[in-house]
């Protein structure tokens, strides 16, 4: 089976990695792979079979049994839990949280990582992630390490929340976040980092635009 071509794009939360990929895929006609939702719908079963987030035994044992996959409907990915769409459920602060946990346990990683990679083999893919450069497409033709300030990254997300009408304190937000990237960068298993290869692409001071105009001006 020829490989597809393959943008790998990793990065800590709220650099804006689901936007620019998006676009990028849309503007390329390649299909957006979002694995932090993957991650995040496993979390959605644990909390469903009543795990604790420091039960990491329990989690190894429990997400066998997940049957996570996805399909694409007019260009988006859903997110199918043992059949059911979930992607309405995943964007919570509680599911993130179970995340980042249960994203440490290797089991958990493994299985969707085997997933990831079975998708990038048979199609063009942007995926976005933690590992995706380093451990799920070592290959990739174009790898991107996207990163802002924890500052900039908090105000991004501020802002969201407060357009989908909710509340939200800027200082616990940012907070929030140095700790969720802390787990990433420190977990024993497959820690977010750049790959050697990557380019690393700062989006503090950038537009959007800017940043998909630099990414694009990768792909040879
Ligand atoms: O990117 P997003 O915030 O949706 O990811 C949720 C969590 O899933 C992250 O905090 C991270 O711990 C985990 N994750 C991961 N590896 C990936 C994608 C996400 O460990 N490739």
């Amino acid at each position: 089976m020829k490989k597809g071509y393959n943008i790998a794009i990793d990065g800590p939360a709220g650099a804006g990695k689901s936007t620019i990929a998006r676009r990028i895929a849309k503007e390329l006609n390649f299909i957006y792979v979002d694995t932090g939702a993957m991650y995040r719908a496993m979390a959605l079963y644990l909390i469903r079979k009543g795990m604790e987030p420091a039960d990491t035994k329990g989690i190894a044992g429990a997400c066998r049994e997940a049957e996570i996959s996805i399909k694409y409907q007019d260009g988006e990915q859903v997110v199918l839990l043992d059949g059911e769409n979930v992607n309405a459920y995943l964007r919570t602060e509680e599911v993130g949280n179970m995340a980042s946990y249960s994203s440490m346990v290797p089991e958990v990683r493994e299985k969707l990582v085997e997933l990831q990679q079975k998708l990038a083999a048979s199609a063009d893919v942007v995926m976005d992630g933690r590992d995706i450069g380093t451990v799920v497409l070592p290959g990739a033709d174009v790898k991107v390490y996207l990163t802002a300030s924890s500052a900039t990254r908090a105000k991004r997300r501020y802002l969201e929340l407060q357009e989908k009408g909710e509340t939200a304190d800027l200082a616990v937000i940012e907070q929030d976040i140095i700790d969720r990237d802390y787990r990433d960068m420190h977990r024993e298993h497959s820690p977010l980092r750049q790959a050697e290869d990557a380019v690393l692409v700062d989006s503090s001071d950038l537009t959007i635009e800017e940043v998909v105009e630099r990414i694009k001006s990768l792909c040879g």
